[in-house]
């Protein structure tokens, strides 16, 4: 495993992680779930790997070159990256800021290697992992996606069955079988998560009672 190094950045009173194994149905269900928590907001990360035909630079994805990449890590712009299937993905200071500046939570959608790097720097944010519900339905929802070839699908699926190793780590699974009760799911969480003060927005505050 190849991970980044964790560096200094303010910490953010709330930071949300989502992660799932390739074809879980991540992007279908950050894509829900940000329309219907305007507080969120999608924290763009950087990527050596080249766009899908309906993905748009500087929305889905910062595509950048290996060496635009080398010379961020250098210059110490993330807080995480890691390598997945291949390419080099990072979040950066300059996102998490931007976002925290706008008065937003940061909606992570990273791998496991980075949302163990995130939760040394940050544990008290909210770290959920998105499930599918068979291996062989993320088979077919990997093909239905149809940018990889038999090959690929088989090292995902592969890669997958490691990830979920990690499991322990985060603080919820959820199973992404049917679309509209995952996002529900999720967004009960996010309103629980709201209510406990020891972590969550609410972390190290004071109840405020009106007179
Ligand atoms: P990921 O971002 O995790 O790789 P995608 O969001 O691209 O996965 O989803 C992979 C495929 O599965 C897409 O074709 C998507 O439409 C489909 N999909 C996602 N969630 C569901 C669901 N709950 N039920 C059925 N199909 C789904
Ligand atoms: P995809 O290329 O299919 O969009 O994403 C592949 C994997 O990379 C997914 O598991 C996704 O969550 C992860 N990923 C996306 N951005 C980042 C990032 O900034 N950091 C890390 N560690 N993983 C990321």
């Amino acid at each position: 495993m190849q991970v980044g190094r964790v560096v200094a950045v303010p910490s953010p009173s709330w930071i949300v992680v989502l992660s799932a194994p390739s074809g879980a149905g991540k992007t279908t269900v950050v894509r829900a779930l940000l329309e219907r928590e305007p507080q969120l907001q999608f924290a763009v990360s950087h990527t050596t790997r080249p766009p899908r035909p309906h993905e748009t630079p500087g929305q889905d994805y910062y595509f950048v070159t290996p060496e635009e990449f080398r010379d961020l890590v250098e210059r110490e712009a993330f807080v995480e990256w890691a390598v997945v299937h291949g390419h080099f993905y990072g979040t950066s200071q300059a996102e998490l800021r931007r976002i925290l500046e706008g008065g937003k939570t940061p909606l992570l959608d990273i791998d496991v290697q980075g949302a163990y790097q995130i939760q040394k720097r940050w544990p008290h944010g909210l770290f959920i992992l998105l499930l599918p519900p068979s291996w062989t339905v993320l088979e077919q929802r990997l093909r239905q996606r149809g940018d990889l070839t038999d090959e690929q699908v088989r090292r995902r699926i592969g890669q997958a069955r490691q990830e979920v190793r990690w499991g322990w780590m985060y603080d919820y699974w959820v199973v992404n079988d049917v679309l509209d009760e995952a996002v529900e799911t999720i967004e009960a969480i996010l309103w629980s998560h709201r209510h406990r003060p020891g972590v969550g927005p609410m972390r190290g505050r004071v109840p405020e009672i009106p007179e």
